[in-house]
């Protein structure tokens, strides 16, 4: 039997190489949202209203009150690797802002159909500009009426996808993982920050925070007054305590945890792990049930806990760099990480039985 013939190896074409790459960084609506929501902190935003149709895929709306995009930078603003937050890979160690690449709007661009219309401060109108794989559409910005911020508008994502369109099924699914983004950043930037969440043409919203409301407030109104009585505060400073940029690499480990844990009286049907590591939301499997053991051991019936974490650690302990979504985040010192994370459960545990011992004497 003959040898198969090997087939020609070959460059791909560059609009090839970049939608398989997009395709990587937006999986589904709710990942274009939290790119853009995260664009709208960074640009210091106050207030973020979303509108959605048929879950994002339709229709994807993102408007916000922060600093604006330059006039000069309209051009380049979808190209792949352009932003105006990173400048040398060393900043990574200490970086502020919560995205870093410059890839998200341009992977959305090349997925779906964007519409960008923005207004800073030195403007005495707004611009609005099309875009499309990347591209600034003739015929560039176009002045339009306008209040400061920016307002992104994303249709038909993945029309040029269709096997990832075709997978997604008419239902909420889309609108409810959209819901959970909105959420996790409604209550970490409780105080600072307010959300409104929408579906095209109606009146009623599905979310709504006000920047100045306490976090307290935020839960009660997205998660009920139920949970908003069952929660204790907790507040934690373990380790060496410091977490500034300042401790070096191979220093102690610090951390700071600032959150809400149900107590051994909340009944909930799903566990609930909100985590933040560094101003990231984060997804903790193991963590989570780490949690739900603990709980379990003192009430089989609380085997569903409610937990708000916002943690903190040194900056240069965490590296920010290791997942396309940014939805994980690797540590350096893996164990003694692991070992912040029990002390804060096993303190989160302590916080619980004061909590129950005061139920029981009320
Ligand atoms: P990154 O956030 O990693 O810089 P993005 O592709 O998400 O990359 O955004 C590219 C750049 O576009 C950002 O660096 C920022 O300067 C600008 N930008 C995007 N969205 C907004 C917004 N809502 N308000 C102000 N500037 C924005
Ligand atoms: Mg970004």
């Amino acid at each position: 039997q003959p040898a198969a013939v090997p087939a020609a190896i070959q460059r791909l074409d560059d609009a090839v190489v970049h939608r398989i790459a997009a395709g990587e960084v937006v999986q589904r609506p709710a990942s274009a949202l939290k790119e853009m929501l995260e664009n709208s902190l960074d640009a210091g935003a106050r207030h973020i209203t979303v509108v959605l149709k048929e879950g994002g895929l339709k229709y994807m709306q993102i408007q916000d009150d922060g600093c604006g995009i330059r006039l000069e930078d309209m051009p380049i603003l979808c190209h792949r690797h352009t932003t105006s937050k990173l400048r040398a890979y060393e900043d990574l160690d200490t970086i502020s802002t919560l995205g870093f690449r410059g890839e998200a709007l341009a992977s959305i661009s090349f997925v779906s159909h964007v519409t960008v219309t923005t207004m800073t401060a030195s403007m005495q109108h707004g611009y609005r500009v099309r875009y499309s794989d990347g591209e600034m559409l003739p015929p560039g910005p176009k002045p339009v009426a306008a209040v400061p911020g920016t307002s992104i508008i994303v249709e038909d994502m993945f029309y040029n996808m269709l096997p990832r369109k075709r997978a997604f099924r008419p239902g909420p699914e889309e609108h409810n993982l959209c819901l959970d983004v909105l959420q996790k950043y409604a209550i970490y930037k409780a105080g600072s920050a307010g959300f409104t969440l929408k579906r095209q043409g109606e009146a009623r919203s599905d979310l709504h925070t006000l920047p100045t409301s306490p976090r307290l407030d935020v839960i009660r109104s997205l998660f009920g007054p139920d949970l908003a009585a069952s929660l204790l505060p907790l507040q934690l400073t373990g380790g060496s305590g410091d977490v500034s940029a300042a401790v070096p690499l191979d220093g102690p480990l610090g951390f700071k945890v600032d959150g809400f844990v149900s107590n051994l009286t909340h009944i909930g049907r799903r566990s609930t792990l909100i985590l933040f590591i560094n101003g990231r939301p984060v997804d903790q499997g193991q963590l989570k049930r780490a949690l739900e053991a603990v709980y379990v051991a003192q009430n089989p019936k609380a085997n569903k806990p409610w937990v708000f974490l916002d943690l903190q650690l040194p900056p240069r302990h965490v590296e920010v760099n290791v997942h396309p979504t940014k939805k994980e985040v690797g540590f350096l010192h893996q164990q003694e990480a692991a070992a912040a994370e029990e002390a804060a459960a096993a303190a989160e545990w302590q916080q619980q039985q004061q909590g129950a011992d005061r139920q029981g004497q009320q």
